[in-house]
């Protein structure tokens, strides 16, 4: 059965997009049946992996709002192994348009309980915020992996983050847990990016993914090509490392 996992972290810039599609894309390429889900009315992952914004027909907007099936929604095999649910900017209205709606923190879930067993992975992209769609990211997944930035700051604002997925494991989804964090754009010539690192095992009780992504000017390249990592540069760092979260993300749901 899927394991589903929301990549969360309402720190803006931190590595989310990015994590999200090139962990879809790498399980993909390892032989597991994804499903990325964007929730980011940016539409930046749904871009990331190919799909025109602007010209897609159905998306995570028609499924909240207009109650459309999401087997309507599902663009299929955008990649060898890999759907998308795509976002774009319509979702920014789903917010308001969710005022007063009955279990409108269960949307999501409901719809994507039709289709979990066809998939070994879901992957769910969040907006930069504590919003209703970070909420519905939460209440349909397993587990949330939080994306930390190698900079000053990293550890600002994650205690709310944490606190807001405990409100969740309360009130909405008991099952919740914390699937870890993975640090993002490590600058292995910088100190700072070593003491960022250092500084968040010391205080942060969480599990740490021993796979570090590194600063690389390829992942960053990528999407604007339409294309992850693997597909666009597959002998680069960011290939590799991707690859190697893929691997621990499978092996930690083995354990
Ligand atoms: P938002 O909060 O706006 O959704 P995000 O957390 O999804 O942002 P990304 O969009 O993944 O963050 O990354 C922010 C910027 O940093 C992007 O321009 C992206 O290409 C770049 N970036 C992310 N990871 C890396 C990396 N490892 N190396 C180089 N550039 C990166
Ligand atoms: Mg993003």
């Amino acid at each position: 059965m899927g394991r589903i996992i929301a990549i969360a972290n309402q720190k803006g810039g931190v590595g989310k997009t990015t994590t999200a599609i090139n962990l879809s894309a790498s399980l993909a390429s390892l032989g597991k049946k994804v499903l990325a889900i964007d929730m980011d009315p940016q539409g930046n992952m749904s871009s990331g992996l190919g799909i025109d914004k602007n010209e897609v027909e159905k998306t995570v907007y028609d499924l909240i709002i207009e109650n459309i099936g999401i087997e309507e929604c599902i663009c299929e095999e955008v990649i060898e192994n890999l759907d998308v649910l795509p976002s774009n900017i319509d979702l920014s209205a789903a917010e308001i348009e969710l005022i007063g709606v009955d279990n409108k923190e269960y949307i999501l879930r409901d719809e994507v309980n039709k289709v979990k067993e066809k998939y070994d992975f879901i992957i769910i992209d969040c907006p930069p915020a504590l919003s209703m769609l970070t909420i519905n990211a939460m209440t349909t997944s397993d587990s949330v992996l939080v994306p930390i930035q190698c900079e000053y700051y990293a550890l600002e604002g994650l205690s709310q983050l944490i606190h807001t997925i405990e409100l969740v494991q309360e009130r909405l989804n008991p099952a919740l847990e914390i699937e870890g964090v993975v640090f993002t754009m490590y600058d292995a010539r910088t100190n700072l990016s070593l003491q960022v690192v250092e500084n968040v095992k010391d205080n942060l009780n969480q599990n740490i993914y021993k796979t570090i992504i590194p600063r690389n000017v390829r992942l960053a390249e990528a999407p604007s090509y339409g294309m992850p990592i693997n597909l666009y540069d597959p002998k680069s760092k960011g290939t590799e490392s991707y690859l190697l979260l893929a691997e621990e993300v499978i092996n930690k749901g083995e354990e």
